[in-house]
């Protein structure tokens, strides 16, 4: 069994220890001591290097023997029973044992403040979930959390670990109970939270530095609280103040504003589109008087699609229009076009698959519809094509009504 340093001392960065095994291929050792963390309890396993070379993944057997894998072979020099060096990767280890000791200590608050159980947890690349066994939590209740959780980490409190054998767990009240037996390793927050726990943690509450809530959903018929924690609640903060301060200078305002002139200027854009709107039908209705040119075409060179799209339907208003209306966009090189084929009285209905067959398909157009409309669009060098062959559908079908 693997000597485990990170419990003894979860600060220990580098150590010195005596290499027990080594594959045969050089890329997996056991050591007779270790810092570094397997994994597990949500928390994930360390990197760093041993001998300079990286580890990659961190293994446990059954006996307790510690596995590191290693991203190249170690060096032919170094054997078993020599002295070797480990470092783990510290920024890494303490963003996670800075999430870990959040989550104990925001699971107690959780149950103290507002009766919720922690029934899972998830430390994620960008924020630890803490699932408890309420189907609600209101706001004022949450903010409640925060606050005493911020107290908590303000008092300082020590966090220790120790053994003890499962036979005196009746001594001790833990927030969760356990069913391991033998030697059970407790985390114990000073006056406040004990719990059983394989994982590593801080020294002492401080250190968490600052918890926020930042998302809240429901699963299962639980909640699922989703936090930031000590430096990345820090590095948000920072985020969020360059990001808001950024937007009051937009608005020459202060930040506390910003959310209330955001809303004034939705109001003002959604006036301007309705306004724009209106003044897109008004144009349409005037553009539609001018004759068609031949009968039953209607050109446009470059229109705003919001203009097309009013005079689309404007004309398709009209229950005997039969016309193609195309507008060519420069930006694209393509013709938008639009037929509308009315149904008005004693007229025969629009041959949707004459339309298919013999104008869209041959020209490799796209578009569909349904009456009295279709829409779509048509490469630039085929508009002559998709004229002429819409009038002769057009010509057809008068023949056939008459
Ligand atoms: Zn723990």
């Amino acid at each position: 069994m693997t000597k485990q340093l990170f419990h003894s001392d979860p600060m220990i960065r580098t150590f010195d220890t005596i290499i027990q095994a080594i594959s045969p291929d050089r890329l997996v050792v056991a050591l007779e001591a270790t810092a570094f963390y397997p994994g597990g309890g949500g928390q994930p396993a360390d990197g760093g290097t041993i001998a300079a070379v990286a580890v990659v993944e961190i293994t446990r057997d059954n006996d307790g023997t510690i596995r590191h894998h290693l991203d190249c072979p170690l060096p032919e020099n170094l054997n078993v029973g020599d002295t070797v060096m480990g470092e783990i990767n510290w920024p890494h280890r303490w963003e996670y044992m800075q999430q870990h000791t959040g989550q104990h200590l925001l699971s107690a608050v959780l149950m103290k403040e507002a009766g919720a159980n922690t029934v899972s947890v998830h430390q994620g690349e960008k924020v630890t979930t803490i699932e408890v066994d309420r189907a609600n939590l209101n706001d004022t209740a949450i903010q409640r959390v925060e606050e005493v959780a911020q107290r908590v980490i303000a008092e300082k409190r020590l966090v220790r670990s120790f053994q003890i054998d499962s036979g005196e767990l009746g001594r001790y009240s833990l927030r969760r109970p356990t069913g391991r037996t033998g030697i059970v390793r407790l985390v114990e927050i000073q006056d406040f939270d004990i719990v059983a726990c394989g994982g590593v943690h801080l020294e002492d509450t401080a250190e968490v530095q600052l918890v926020k809530t930042v998302g809240v959903e429901s699963i299962r018929g639980n909640l699922r609280l989703a936090f930031l924690i000590g430096q990345r609640a820090l590095a948000d903060y920072g985020t969020k103040h360059r990001n808001i301060t950024a937007a009051a200078e937009l608005f020459s305002t202060r930040p506390e504003q910003v959310p209330l002139r955001v809303t004034a200027m939705q109001e003002e854009v959604q006036q301007l589109h309705r306004t724009v709107r209106l003044q897109n039908r008004r144009i349409a209705e005037l553009l539609l008087r001018q004759p068609e040119d031949p009968a039953g075409v209607r050109r446009y060179d470059n229109e705003p699609e919001d203009l097309f799209t009013a005079l689309v339907e404007v004309a398709a208003e009209d229950p005997l229009s039969r016309v193609a209306l195309v507008n060519t966009r420069r930006d694209t090189g393509s013709i938008h076009w639009a037929i509308v084929f009315g149904e008005g009285e004693n007229t025969s209905p629009f041959p949707q698959k004459v339309l298919r067959e013999k104008l869209l398909k041959p020209l490799d157009a796209r578009g569909g519809g349904r009456p009295p409309l279709w829409r779509g669009v048509v490469a630039a060098d085929k508009l002559e094509a998709f004229i002429a062959g819409f009038l002769k559908i057009l010509q057809e079908e008068q023949a056939l009504s008459h």
